[in-house]
């Protein structure tokens, strides 16, 4: 007997066929005897068209209801869940965030989970019964619902493995992996049987959108082995496990890209100390996230060009609050440019072997690609390109670094 957290998302329960193919997966793994927890997402559409509703409803909704409206959906199919598998002679019944109770801050719209309760829930499984909990969802101290963040269903599920001690969290999805790179745009992309939570969190954090990044942080934090697997397929999928479990370590593991960046540049910036600060403290200020960051060293001038990225969706923002203070920072122009797309390569491998980079670089160049900005850290290696270029570098870089299928 074993215990075991299955989460299904939102393609997987898109309509009532679908609900009931999932719920045929749990009964057999309830059937084998496993104490099962089931972690749901709203059918697919439906956050976004709460999300949608909250934003007709009002320009700036305060942030509580918009927890109430855009949890909703979990609940629906959480309930339809639970009546579908009773229907099959399951037991089961459905736990909403704060009947767990799923304890979370108050940071509405992206809440982060402190504690689950799971006592009820264990005691419920020894009389044989199925948890079916609402994804997303949690409860602040003052009891108000709270929503985890888009994808947050991914933090749900982990944190419950955790909380429940499970052996295994199962993330059936509607791919059956997790890929060298995107399969939509390099037809050679590959399914990886493992990924170090590592690699993983860097894939996710970069664009691949197959796990939401915190659950993956949470997975690495509390050793939660997670599998990504398809709903639809009985193939076996992609295990996210500590990096002593992989025997042989590619060098790159995986290439991920973000379409959602936006780059800007500062011309003639006064090269003083202190000046990065006070660019960068409104920034914050604004809860606008700041990824690549480039700055030359002035030559004779004592000014300098200061380029960095934010998301698409900050990018007017950012722009308004540059502008704003022009005179005070003393940069001689602005220009913006949404036009781009930042490539990651991943590995772990990278760590212990050089040249990774320079493979990336000449890659890039014999496709005449040019790289506008560049950053690394010990396991990635990151360019901002032209947007026109994606598939061309994807390609060409799952190539150079042998990732090819056969
Ligand atoms: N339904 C939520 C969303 O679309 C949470 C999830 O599916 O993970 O973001
Ligand atoms: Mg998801």
């Amino acid at each position: 007997m074993a215990r075991i957290v299955m989460k299904f998302g939102g393609t997987s329960v898109a309509d009532l066929d679908r609900i009931r193919r999932a719920a045929a997966r749990i009964k057999a793994e309830a059937e084998r005897g496993n104490e099962v927890a089931v972690v749901v997402s709203a059918m697919a559409g439906v956050t976004n068209a709460m999300v949608q509703l909250v934003r007709d409803a009002a320009n700036l909704a305060d942030l509580r209801e918009y927890d109430v409206v855009v949890s909703s959906g979990e609940q629906v199919t959480s309930g339809l869940m639970a009546i579908v598998l009773q229907s099959m002679g399951v037991q089961a019944r459905s736990w909403m965030g704060w009947q767990i109770p799923i304890r979370t801050d108050d940071a509405h719209g992206s809440s982060r989970i402190e504690e689950i309760e799971v006592a009820d829930m264990e005691r419920r499984f020894r009389e044989g019964q199925v948890a079916v909990v609402a994804g997303f969802q949690g409860i602040d101290k003052q009891g108000r619902i709270t929503t985890l963040g888009r994808g947050g269903s991914d933090t749900s599920a982990v944190a419950l493995a955790a909380a429940l001690n499970a052996e295994r969290c199962d993330i059936y999805t509607d791919v059956d992996g997790v890929y060298t790179t995107d399969p939509r745009i390099v037809a050679k992309a590959r399914k990886l049987n493992r990924i170090t939570y590592e690699e993983m969190l860097e894939m996710a954090s970069q664009g691949a959108k197959v796990l939401q990044t915190r659950s993956v942080e949470m997975a690495m934090k509390h050793h939660v082995r997670i599998q990504v697997l398809s709903s639809f397929e009985d193939s076996p999928g992609t295990l996210v496990v500590d990096e002593d479990e992989i025997v042989e370590q590619a060098l790159v593991s995986g290439i991920a890209y973000s379409r959602d960046e936006a780059k800007i540049t500062l011309l003639r910036v006064p090269d003083q100390p202190g000046v990065a600060a006070k660019i960068f403290g409104p920034l914050a200020d604004a809860a606008i996230n700041v990824d690549m960051i480039v700055q030359n060293v002035s030559a004779e001038t004592e000014r300098t060009d200061l380029t960095f990225t934010v998301s698409k969706a900050d990018l007017e923002r950012t722009v308004a609050v540059l502008r704003g203070r022009q005179e005070e920072l003393g940069f001689a122009d602005l220009l913006s440019d949404h036009n781009v797309v930042k490539v990651s390569v991943i590995g772990v491998g990278m760590r212990s072997h050089a040249g990774v980079a320079q493979q990336m670089f000449t890659a890039l160049a014999e496709r005449g690609i040019n790289i506008q900005v560049i950053s690394t850290s010990e396991i990635k290696v990151s360019v901002l390109i032209a947007e026109e270029y994606t598939e061309l570098a994807l390609r060409g870089l799952h190539t150079a670094y042998g990732l090819d299928a056969a």
